[in-house]
């Protein structure tokens, strides 16, 4: 790992000294100090020494109308000295969630009762986790519970949304996860097809392994299978053809629901307005956040389907109240903003524009595919990813302590690109959704510039 590139400064030394950081390297953070930044300006960010960045990960691929959008500050600004606070419990409800309730059920990819709000995809996916035994329960089948995720999943960081994900740090030392969850295979070919295996056979072979765990787990104790159409923080895994088709099937057959996590793919990043239409899903309870309000308040929702929603309401009324909901559900400035989010994406029909630029975005991305450093590019819309290798013929990853992929987004940074690495060197890219062709071209280049450092220091130590 090379030096830091920029002088900790005091807002930076404070951080070091009382910030317990997210999702960081602690012991490296306090040797190297945070990166400050301080100010957003369509797709870049801005430090608190004045250099800019394109932020090629929309933040934590969230912050869909880039970091300048006024429109957004002005329907916060209307709110807050409107009515800054209100809730839903007890029959009351703020304005605003109103209006927000009608646009979503519009922007459903399928027809779906209600929507449930929360403040983070965590929260809405142990939501999720506590109305799939709420309905069942409510149905007379108190054994049907479980919840079958998969390998390198990412839903969270609560106690039952970190249950659900399904990558090891998220679970070692915490004592997770919880029982009844279930874990099946990632599809994820390049790293997990076997030799001399086809996409298709390796699609069969999936298939076949979730058949045999719901047998053995007994389909009658077996109630969900929750699933990101793309996989963001495991890998950005664009599933295989006809693996969700043979999926949705099994699960069918099982009378098991179907969880949609479109935490990421939710309005528009894959250049359909959700993930569910790309895949052809049919999910029963649908869990949206990030780019609902584009990030700019926290917020999140659960569609229900009306069945769902009907046994809840049979079950409550037998107990009283529903059980469920946050002071903040609903929260009157989430839902201005949210609402304010989705008129811009229809305005400026945000959808078509990702379909359009996509390409721009994955064509570049695939041409490093020949790149002596990358084992595969993918992606799909606006989100991509490129696996870095050791080798990529045999698809072999570098040593992990080797760090290649932090040294790539180091080099990326000092190039005024912000991305994002994943687990096994994979680099992840999700701009903002109102990125330009041009910025995308600026993104690539930069991109360039960080491949060809890395390959360079790669060759100083093999
Ligand atoms: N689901 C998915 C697919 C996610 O990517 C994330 C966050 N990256 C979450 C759930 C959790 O969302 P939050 O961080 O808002 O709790």
């Amino acid at each position: 790992m090379d030096a830091p590139t920029l002088p900790i400064s005091p807002a930076g030394r404070s951080d070091l000294t009382h910030h317990l950081h997210p999702y960081t390297q602690l012991r490296q953070l306090e040797r190297e100090g945070p990166l400050v930044i301080v100010r957003g300006d369509g797709v870049n960010v801005f430090d608190e020494h004045g250099n800019g960045y394109i932020e090629g990960m929309a933040g934590l691929w969230c912050a869909s109308l880039g970091f300048s959008e006024k429109r957004l500050a002005d329907a916060a600004y209307r709110q807050m000295t409107t009515l800054p606070y209100y809730h839903s419990f007890s029959g009351k409800v703020p304005g605003p969630v109103a209006a927000l309730v009608d646009k979503l059920i519009e922007w459903a990819p399928v027809p779906m009762g209600r929507v449930l709000f929360a403040n983070s995809g965590s929260e809405a996916n142990d939501t999720a986790f506590k109305l799939v035994r709420y309905y069942n329960n409510a149905r007379g089948r108190p054994l049907k519970k479980k919840i079958i995720a998969r390998n390198k999943g990412y839903h969270g960081v609560t106690m039952a949304a970190a249950s659900l994900s399904g990558l090891p740090m998220m679970h070692q030392h915490f004592d997770l996860p919880l029982p009844d969850v279930v874990r099946v295979s990632c599809p994820h070919f390049y790293q997990f097809g076997l030799p001399g295996e086809t996409e298709a056979q390796f699609v069969d072979r999936l298939a076949q392994e979730l058949e045999d765990t719901i047998q053995r787990e007994g389909p009658e104790t077996v109630a969900a299978f929750i699933a990101e159409p793309v996989q963001g923080a495991g890998g950005v895994v664009v599933p295989p053809a006809g693996y969700f088709a043979k999926v949705q099937a099994i699960l069918k057959k099982h009378d098991i629901l179907l969880i949609a996590d479109e935490v990421i793919t939710g309005f528009g990043r894959l250049g359909q307005p959700f993930g569910t239409q790309v895949f052809d899903l049919k999910p029963d309870m649908i869990t949206v956040a990030k780019m609902l309000t584009s990030a700019y308040v926290p917020m999140s929702a659960l569609y229900v389907s009306d069945q769902i929603y009907q046994a809840v309401a049979d079950a409550s009324a037998a107990v009283g109240v529903f059980g469920h909901g946050y002071t903040y559900s609903g929260h009157p400035l989430a839902c201005a903003v949210a609402l304010e989010t989705l008129r811009i994406y229809e305005d400026d029909r945000i959808v078509d524009h990702v379909r359009e630029v996509a390409p721009r975005l994955q064509d570049g991305l695939r041409k490093f595919a020949s790149h002596p450093l990358v084992g595969q590019a993918r992606g799909l819309g606006l989100i991509g990813a490129l696996e870095l290798a050791a080798d990529p013929a045999q698809r072999k990853p570098f040593e992990p302590a080797r760090g290649v992929g932090a040294y790539f987004v180091r080099r990326a940074q000092a190039h005024g690109l912000i991305v994002r690495v994943l687990g096994g060197d994979i680099i992840a890219f999700s701009p903002p959704l109102v990125i330009t062709e041009a910025e995308i071209d600026a993104m690539l280049a930069r991109t360039e510039l960080a491949l060809a450092d890395t390959w360079e220091w790669v060759r100083t130590w093999r």
